[in-house]
């Protein structure tokens, strides 16, 4: 079988913990066996980022603005605790703060669905998608206990000097007081991400704030957000058929539960932390939600919306087997090598992300299940849990079975096509099954473009100086029986003999 080749590295961020060791499973086996995997790697792992002074995260953040598409493992946010358990010089700032500051972007958090967990709310058939804007409001305030009976005042001091003053409150006891804010430019990056995602996804846009009541400060979101719709994506969304609208946070509330779900709810900081736990815990499970940062220029970071199960990790330690579901960093592999594909014009790449994702949720489907799910199944299959090494081992079988069916029904994966031209400088297209090199001559399988039963066994004899124009020299040039071993194993649905084509005929 040919492994899937790839133009652009991806960006790959290694993490920490169980999700650590998940990432390298997942490669081995969903990943290595099926595509030439070129990465630019960075160690984000808490020992290393500490060796580093940190600087390996703020190389992996410029790596993805130059490449443009990045998968991260998730890492630990070092707290006290993580201080003395890694021995650590400084307490590191939150990976992805920082990764989130360079690239200046807004985070999409959106559920897989499987057939058997049902999503609370009925009417949901799609996965909403929350795109929250991770900057400003409560987030970087000021806050204040008021003591007792005083004026509270809004002041602004521009930079010439002069003041701008406003009444919050005459106290007349104790009280509290919060001063928030927010930037043109900020919310400016965050409409742009969100207009620029829809279309990506092809999916309709809702934006909900408060601007009934915060007439100023909501009302300048929902200000900006229709000035960006207007002037640089209203054709676009015309064009792709998808639609903005803007709406009261309560009137969205009640139209998302009423909703068949399939479109993008843009949030404002606050909203969109609360309410994506709504929906992710709505919708299943935390293991099931995918998230990805998308920058205003078009760089995309895909992740699991989890962190690094470290519950789990301490029992991996002891030497105990662990159910830890690894679907969310899979998916995030799968929308990284989509999105690569997509940029490279590579089809095969784009069908294998298609095919990871397929792979995984059928196996879910068939009852074969990390223990998290295990606990909210209700398909018909009964439920089998597992732990995450035979849930990925269940994975792999079912894409090595859905890529031997269709080949064996003629209706190959992209393969590489020749044309070949024989002795009498007759020319046939022919699609290349299977390659190998011994003693540094070259041996093929092809199958015949025009005659589906025509399978050629040819050394590979170059023109001069074209690697892409070879003509077959004939079997009888001889080709050593080990090299006919090896297409037998490797392709064996071409080489059937007749009795078993009989057979399977009946
Ligand atoms: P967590 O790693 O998401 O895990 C919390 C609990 O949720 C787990 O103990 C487990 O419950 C369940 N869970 C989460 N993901 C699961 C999965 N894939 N399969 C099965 N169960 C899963 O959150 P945390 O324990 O609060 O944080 C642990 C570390 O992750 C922290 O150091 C934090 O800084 C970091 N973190 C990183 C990111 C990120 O990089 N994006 C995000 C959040 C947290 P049971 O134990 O009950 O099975
Ligand atoms: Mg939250």
């Amino acid at each position: 079988m040919n492994r899937i080749q790839m133009k652009t590295p991806l960006v790959e961020m290694d993490g920490d913990e169980m999700t650590r060791v998940l990432w390298a499973q997942i490669k081995e086996k969903l990943l290595l066996p099926f595509v030439d995997l070129k990465t630019e790697y960075y160690d984000l792992g808490l020992p290393h980022r500490d060796e580093t002074g940190d600087r390996v995260t703020v190389e992996s953040a410029e790596a993805t603005k130059r490449l443009g598409v990045a998968v991260k493992c998730a890492t630990i946010t070092p707290n006290t605790q993580r201080m003395s358990e890694y021995n650590l010089h400084e307490m590191w700032k939150s990976p992805n703060g920082t990764i989130r500051a360079i690239l200046d972007g807004t985070v999409f958090r959106a559920p897989i669905q499987v057939e058997g967990i049902r999503p609370v709310v009925r009417t949901w058939e799609q996965p909403i998608t929350i795109a929250r804007h991770a900057y400003g409001d409560i987030y970087k305030n000021s806050e204040l206990q008021v003591p007792g009976a005083g004026t509270a005042e809004l002041v602004f001091t521009a930079e010439d000097g002069t003041e701008t003053r406003k009444l919050i409150q005459r106290f007349d006891g104790p009280g509290i007081l919060q001063g928030v804010h927010n930037l043109d430019r900020s919310i400016e990056s965050f409409a742009r991400s969100c207009f620029a995602f829809a279309l990506d996804q092809k999916q309709d846009l809702w934006f909900s704030a408060k601007d009934t009541i915060s007439k100023t400060y909501d009302a300048r979101f929902r200000d900006i957000f229709q000035e960006i719709y207007d002037r640089e994506y209203r054709e676009a969304f015309e064009d792709a058929g998808i639609t903005y609208f803007y709406t009261l946070i309560d009137d969205a509330v009640a139209r998302v539960i009423r909703s068949k779900g399939g479109f993008i709810w843009a949030c404002k900081n606050y909203d969109g932390d609360v309410m994506s736990d709504m929906l992710a815990t709505a919708f299943g499970s935390l293991a099931m939600m995918t998230s990805v940062l998308v920058s205003p220029d078009g760089q995309y970071e895909y992740e699991a919306a989890h962190g690094t199960v470290t519950r789990h990790y301490y029992r991996y330690l002891k030497g105990e087997s662990t159910s830890t579901n690894p679907t969310a960093t899979i998916f995030a592999w799968s929308g990284a090598l989509r999105k690569r594909g997509e940029l490279d014009e590579l089809d095969d790449l784009v069908d294998f992300a298609d095919l990871l994702e397929e792979a995984t949720i059928a196996t879910i489907e068939s009852g074969v299940m990390t223990r998290d799910l295990a606990l909210l199944w209700e398909g018909e299959a009964e439920a089998q849990p597992v732990d995450s090494t035979a849930f990925l081992d269940a994975i792999a079988a079912h894409i090595d079975n859905y890529l031997s069916e269709t080949d064996a029904e003629g209706d190959m994966p992209d393969f590489e096509h020749f044309t070949l031209v024989d002795d009498e400088g007759r020319e046939e297209d022919f699609v290349l099954v299977y390659r190998t090199v011994r003693d540094e001559e070259e041996y093929a399988v092809m199958f015949s473009a025009e005659d589906a039963e025509k399978v050629l066994v040819v050394r590979c004899v170059y023109e001069d100086g074209n690697d892409d124009a070879y003509h077959f020299a004939a079997p009888e040039d001889g080709i050593a029986d080990d090299v006919f071993a090896e297409f037998m194993q490797e392709c064996p649905e071409f080489f059937a003999s007749d009795d078993e084509e009989e057979d399977a005929d009946e």
